[in-house]
């Protein structure tokens, strides 16, 4: 576990794994689906505190708990939606030693002659890559990117933030011209990537936080606003692990616990769907993982708008933290099996959980389907920040790999909506086999050229 991984003594946590609460009993309230506590998914995760490491057999009982309440809730039936990558801007200068996704900001300024990989996209460009990949057939787009300076909510933001005395230092504020391409508004952004009736999945409570810094405005009029140009659902990424002392090591740049929760709640205030996310296996233990379940699972019960909990496993190449020698590996395969196990048991008012290919590979995202998750992610035409922070597994899926695997494990593949309203089962005897949901999808394969033609799509944040 990574609890008992050796840490630097400054990460000496005051939250530890320890519990009055015994595995066996713990297994049974998980058993008798009862709500389980904090010290019951404690247990359940570490298969018990009474023993170093984990417990194969152990495990294997809350795996076979978990896959028994995901069959019972939501049947055999696995998801996955037809769906691009756009991310704006890896312009961040928030420096997550998590993250490789980014590229500090400064490099983007138009007398900079820094050599950088990165990229920031105007509205324009944003459309054009939305409109082709409509044309092949999406339903989503997800847009999530670095906090660019010269990002603002709208024309009045950029008014609002130039006026401070000292906008880079006090509000991380530089005007557009400074930089060599203007990423235009938030609000300009998504009226350009809300092309015909695509789906459009943008906006992580860091962005919000970032498209509201320097005023008193709050979430729910930010999130009202950019619904209006055309937003239709939040990523509750950014959140990695929702527990202060953890947040202070990995992003002390990030935005607090409280804010987090303050910004989805003000996404649901404005009548959107949002979903939410942990990214584990690096500082934290796994006190941290169950606390951070139950500030998910306390939201959900006074919102009921997360639609989908989504465990991104730490990946550690390339990463700050990584480099820094602050962390030497990520999860073992029996942590993640585990921490798909108990967000399913624990996560009584979250109906999906999803499983990710991009980070585990097809085999283990398979495997973890069987340990509670029901959503195998998207087709994602590219996946940039996952092959960038050293993953291997980025890249696209066509709904034939979708139907392979899915089948090849006894379930039956269905192509969603991004909010799992709409639904439409695959017949694996019918190919070929192709999207149907998007708004201009006719069901013919999304690219016909797996190695060819892909967008530089991205996955930011998280
Ligand atoms: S995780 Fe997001 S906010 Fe943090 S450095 Fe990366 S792009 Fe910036």
């Amino acid at each position: 576990m990574s609890s008992a991984r050796d840490l630097p003594d400054e990460f000496d946590f005051e939250q530890v794994p320890e519990t009055d609460q015994s595995f066996e009993n713990a297994l049974a309230n998980a058993r008798d689906g009862k709500r389980l506590t904090v010290a019951d998914g404690i247990e359940l995760i570490t298969t018990g505190t009474d023993v170093e490491g984990i417990d194969s057999v152990r495990k294997e009982q809350v795996l076979e708990i978990a896959d028994r309440r995901r069959a019972e809730e939501v049947g055999d039936e696995v998801t996955f939606v037809a769906n691009l990558n756009n991310n704006v801007t890896t312009a961040c200068n928030t420096g997550c030693l998590f993250c490789n996704f980014k590229d500090t900001a400064h490099a983007f300024e138009a007398d900079s002659d820094v050599e950088h990989p990165g990229f920031t996209k105007t509205p324009a460009e944003s459309r054009e890559v939305v409109e082709d990949a409509l044309d092949r057939g999406i339903y989503e787009v997800c847009s999530v990117s670095g906090l660019h300076p010269a990002f603002a909510l709208n024309e009045e933001h950029h008014e609002i933030l130039a006026s401070y005395d000292d906008p880079e230092s006090e509000v991380n504020y530089k005007p557009p011209e400074v930089y060599a391409t203007d990423p235009g508004t938030y609000v300009e952004q998504m009226a350009a990537m809300s092309v015909g009736d695509v789906h459009l999945h943008s906006m992580t409570p860091e962005e919000a936080y970032h498209a509201r810094r320097g005023t008193d405005w709050d979430y729910e009029s930010v999130y009202r606003e950019l619904a209006d140009a055309g937003l239709d659902s939040a990523p509750g990424t950014a959140a990695e692990i929702l527990v202060d002392e953890v947040r202070d090591v990995i992003c002390p740049g990030k935005i607090r616990t409280d804010d987090w929760v303050a910004a989805m709640e003000g996404a649901m205030a404005a009548g959107l769907d949002t979903t939410a996310t942990i990214m584990y296996g690096h500082v934290e233990n796994a006190a941290h993982r169950v606390q951070h379940l139950q500030v998910v699972r306390d939201l959900q019960d006074r919102t009921g708008g997360i639609t989908e909990f989504v465990p991104l496993s730490f990946i550690h190449e390339n990463t700050p933290l990584y480099k820094h020698g602050v962390v030497d590996d990520g999860a073992s395969d029996a942590e993640d099996e585990l921490m798909i196990a108990v967000s399913r048991l624990f996560l009584d008012n979250i109906d999906h959980i999803q499983a990710s290919w991009v980070k585990a590979g097809d085999a283990r995202g398979l495997k973890l389907l069987n340990c509670g998750a029901d959503d195998f992610m998207g087709t994602i035409l590219s996946e940039e920040i996952t092959k960038r922070a050293g993953g291997e597994y980025g890249e696209y899926r066509s709904f034939a790999d979708y139907v392979d695997m899915i089948t090849a494990i006894g379930r039956t593949p269905v192509e969603r909506s991004t909010d799992y309203r709409q639904r439409r089962r695959i017949d694996p005897d019918d190919p070929p086999f192709g999207p149907e949901l998007g708004p201009r999808a006719d069901g013919t394969p999304l690219i016909s050229d797996p190695g060819g033609d892909r967008t530089d799509a991205a996955h930011a944040d998280d």
